[in-house]
């Protein structure tokens, strides 16, 4: 369901919660992740992601056990200063102030391939989130093939968000930067800046417009990223973000 049929249509106090046993009914939740599943688009001989199973109770095991192989950025994820060598901040140290933050999702859908400066300015004033919708949005989620020409940021563009003054930076394929960059300008503007990143979101159900963000990566000591469930909080018919 799009967020401008909801917005659109009268509301009551109670159209916000899908679960009549909802104890929060003013929450208007988007979630923002992809799935985990076999078929889902890596990055060519790095991620990949594996469910096994260790017991079943269909042959005869006392409860449904799994365990699973992944790459630390598979699917929706966040990436540590380490990943690129800037600092030895790991996953487990990175701060939650990133991740549950106000953010604006900046729709970026009309442009074909790179993201620059001109794209951005005067869109992400006041706002310590951005998250870019493109048309990626969507294609992890529909299991198409890893796609080397995914819409990504420039350098430029990483400049102008740190100059901005934003500590978060979401896109919606799995790396900020072009597949065929080199020496990772665009992590290493953003990540020496301090500024969090996240990877690998799907916007597609997402009106462009300012929400809260919740997407805690895993704590995983020494981890270069993190897997992590992403979601917006609308707002609410009330007017208030609904947390
Ligand atoms: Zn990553």
């Amino acid at each position: 369901m799009s967020l401008r049929t909801r917005h659109e249509s009268p509301r009551t106090r109670h159209e916000f919660a899908k679960d009549p046993t909802s104890r929060q009914p003013h929450m208007h939740i988007i979630d923002i992740s992809v799935t985990l599943r076999d078929g889902l688009a890596a990055w060519p001989g790095e991620d990949y992601w594996r469910l096994d199973k260790t017991l079943r109770i269909a042959e005869g095991g006392a409860a449904n056990v799994s365990r699973i192989t992944m790459g630390l950025h598979c699917g929706t994820h966040v990436d540590a200063p380490w990943h690129f060598g800037l600092s030895d901040q790991t996953a487990e140290s990175l701060p939650l102030d990133r991740f549950i933050t106000p953010a604006r999702v900046v729709d970026c859908t009309g442009v074909a391939q790179a993201i620059t400066r001109a794209d951005l300015a005067g869109r992400i004033d006041g706002t310590a989130a951005v998250l870019l919708k493109t048309a990626n949005s969507g294609t992890l989620e529909s299991l198409a093939s890893f796609n080397r020409q995914f819409v990504h940021l420039d350098p430029s563009a990483a400049t102008y968000l740190v100059e901005s003054g934003v500590h978060t930076v979401g896109v919606d394929y799995l790396s900020v930067e072009g597949f065929f960059a080199e020496g990772a300008p665009v992590h290493r503007i953003l990540l020496a800046a301090r500024v969090a990143i996240i990877e690998g979101l799907d916007l597609s159900a997402v009106e462009p417009g300012d929400y809260t963000l919740v997407a805690a990566p895993l704590k995983i000591a020494g981890g270069d990223g993190a897997p992590c469930r992403a979601v917006l909080i609308g707002q609410t018919a009330s007017g208030r973000v609904g947390l």
